[in-house]
């Protein structure tokens, strides 16, 4: 959900099959272990005036020698890292691959899943053999009630609405199992909207000269798969399925409104299913699933269901069944013959992101193996690279941002004590995962043979899927974690009162135990309070401490928090990275709280740190002029054109450079850089947004 889950959710590559966000230039040296990390002075132009130009002034040097590789739309901070974590899981991978292990032990699958993955001249050997079974399938269905079972059996574990934020599901429906709204002790069934093979509704709908000519593309790139996959009439068959899609999408809700909480909290019996949306026969759909004893859902866009469950009724069978083989086709592309794999990327990688080339298929091994086998993985990798004394240090880090925080909520005048009280009790109850999880996930029932990449992939989404819906009903794990340790995110989870900070997000730029503290809080430091903040944001604060759906805040405060708010909405809508488009202070204003509370919330566990001492120089820097740089250096990045556009249109994160210049709101950096009225980032005392 927009409340937080990414510190940037543009970085992470969520479709690892589709693996094409990210590709292998531009390698960061890693930090040799003597060498302690301090501010890049060399990433800095300090020609430019702090109180001008703060995101420049922190950067400046490193935009100017850095260029953006031919394979990607985005480079900074979070994709180097990702790489540098890519590439050491690769290693991992390789070393666990030779060692030979027993049959059936977790390395062995690590080992067998990634060498099948890319045996690129065993899965063209046996071409379009593995996929044959399931499209017979679909051949075979002969009326509506058996279409029904085929769509529950295509029900997967795909979405997840609040923790990882993803919205898309290709299957008709995606199910997400996780803490219910009203009972957050035990696992519910959330049932999510889907159908859809290109990313959101606008792709098919949006009425520009641009869309226009992407949806031709798109109807090109059906036929051609179709075509691939040995079917006849594909021009035919390819109008059907995009007007099908082009139907569904009718049906769909936007992102805006996926993310309105309150609108979202809809149980729905298994009876009531025929009742509000006939057409679809759900007890075979359910029977498909597995899911005929879940006796209730919450389905999160009621409309949706009842508009796509019609849509059965009404199109054709025939329509559905290519529906149906052309999104088999899709799902399995990655895994099958190099032309349906180049085919698929040809359109969902260079026509939708811009990227020029494929990501090496090494790499995408790499994504895979961490889809279906995270913890095994993430288990070695924490083991390796994020030592005791790390953990130690990042620990003590968020016991200070807490104590912070909590001293943030006592002082604050505008909060009704009763409010202030049950913000202190969620802080109270925050559970924070700090590099890797406490208990790793079991993948024993997960069978990876050496020789079939296709069934790996069928049989780990199966898995995924039939683990998840075992635990409905059962009692929650609030310690679990939805993110592998190897990931360069970090994430909060609203439902579990919980927060988590993989190991691979701690570690230098970011983070670096041997560090000095202005340099951790202002890098790491403000990441977490950032993260602590969102508890407590538009959407955080909709969940009480024990992760309840409840209102717990009166309407004076609220009011209060709007006011403020609208004013850190009003100062970002007056960026303006282009003539004819500004940022939208409204729909990142969750993530820019967020930032300004953090980066308030971490200069104050900072000085507590400090202790009253005076911090160490570095350069002829103080301790807070190294904080606020260390902070302004998390947000190098540069960005494409078209991927920027793209980003301010469609995301919830302001683009970088606004996230660095967030400093103008606190007033410690006033006196840390001795900035003046006049310089363009100056706002007088009044006009800085305080919230938390
Ligand atoms: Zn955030």
């Amino acid at each position: 959900m927009k409340l937080t889950t990414k510190i940037s959710r543009i970085m992470a590559c969520s479709g690892m099959l589709l693996a094409i966000g990210i590709a292998v230039s531009g390698i960061r040296a890693q930090e040799g272990a003597t060498k302690q990390h301090v501010i890049a002075i060399e990433n800095m132009d300090r020609s430019v005036k702090p109180g001008d130009d703060f995101f420049v002034y922190a950067n400046g040097g490193w935009l100017k020698r850095t260029e953006i590789p031919p394979d990607r739309s985005r480079y900074g901070v979070f994709s180097m890292l990702d790489q540098e974590s890519n590439k050491r899981t690769a290693a991992l991978i390789e070393e666990v691959a030779k060692s030979n292990a027993a049959p059936g032990s977790g390395t062995r699958k690590i080992a067998d899943l990634y060498n099948s993955y890319i045996d690129e001249a065993g899965i063209e050997a046996k071409g379009l053999t593995p996929l044959k079974p399931h499209l017979d399938a679909i051949a075979a269905i002969k009326d509506k009630r058996e279409l029904a079972f085929a769509l529950g059996k295509t029900l997967r574990a795909d979405v997840d609405a609040l923790n990882n934020t993803n919205f898309h599901t290709p299957n008709l429906f995606g199910l997400w199992v996780a803490p219910g709204f009203g009972d957050s002790e035990h696992y519910a069934a959330y049932l999510l909207q889907g159908g859809l093979q290109m990313p959101d509704r606008e792709y098919y709908l949006a009425d520009s000269a641009h869309m226009r000519e992407v949806r031709s593309k798109y109807e090109a790139h059906v036929a051609a798969m179709l075509k691939l996959a040995g079917f006849t009439d594909t021009e035919e068959r390819a109008k059907r399925i995009v007007a099908l899609e082009h139907a569904i999408a009718e049906k769909h809700w936007t992102l805006a409104e996926d993310q309105d909480i309150a609108k979202a909290n809809n149980p729905w019996n298994q009876a009531d299913f025929s009742a509000k949306a006939p057409g679809l026969d759900w007890s075979e759909y359910f029977r498909g699933a597995g899911l005929s004893k879940q006796a209730t859902f919450v389905v999160w866009q009621p409309s949706a269901f009842t508009g796509e469950s019609a849509l059965v009724a009404s199109e054709s069978l025939e329509a559905w069944k290519d529906w149906l083989a052309y999104h088999a086709i899709e799902a399995y592309a990655g895994v099958l013959p190099k032309a349906l794999a180049d085919e698929r990327f040809a359109f969902f990688g260079k026509e939708m992101t811009g990227a020029m080339q494929q990501t090496p298929r090494w790499q995408r091994g790499v994504f895979v193996v961490n889809g279906f086998l995270g913890d095994e993985v993430g288990k070695i990798y924490a083991q390796r690279y994020f030592p005791p004394e790390a953990k130690a240090r990042a620990q003590q880090m968020v016991a200070n941002l807490i104590v912070a925080f909590h001293k943030r909520i006592d002082a604050l005048t505008w909060m009704d004590p009763k409010t202030k009280a049950e913000a202190q009790a969620k802080l109270d109850s925050l559970y924070v995962g700090v590099g890797y999880p406490e208990t790793w996930k079991d993948y024993s029932g997960y069978e990876v043979k050496a020789d079939d990449i296709f069934g790996n992939v069928w049989r780990g989404r199966l898995f995924d899927y039939e683990k998840d819906v075992a635990r409905l009903g059962k009692a929650v794990d609030r310690k679990e974690w939805s993110m592998e340790p190897q990931t360069v995110n970090a994430v909060n989870l609203p439902l579990q009162n919980a927060l988590s900070f993989p190991a691979a997000i701690l570690q230098p730029p970011f983070f670096d135990a041997k560090a000095p503290d202005a340099v951790n809080y202002g890098a790491i430091g403000t990441i977490i309070g950032h993260e602590i903040s969102h508890t407590f944001d538009t959407e955080g604060s909709t969940f009480d401490s024990k992760g309840r759906l409840r209102n717990w805040w009166t309407d004076a405060d609220l009011k209060h928090f709007e006011e403020a708010t609208a004013r850190l909405a009003a100062q970002y809508d007056a960026y303006k990275p282009f003539p004819d488009l500004a940022v939208n202070g409204k729909q990142t204003l969750p993530e820019n709280i967020a930032d300004v509370a953090g980066l308030s919330d971490a200069y104050d566990a900072y000085h507590v740190a400090l202790g009253g001492k005076t911090a160490p120089e570095q350069d002829g820097f103080t301790g807070d002029q190294q904080f606020f740089i260390a902070f302004g250096q998390n947000w190098a990045e540069k960005d494409r054109e078209a991927a920027l556009r793209q980003q301010i249109m469609t995301n919830e994160h302001a683009p970088d450079q606004y996230r660095a210049d967030t400093v103008r709101n606190i007033d410690a950096w006033y006196g840390a850089f001795d900035v003046k009225p006049g310089e363009k980032l100056y706002l007088a005392a009044g006009e800085r947004v305080r919230i938390w």
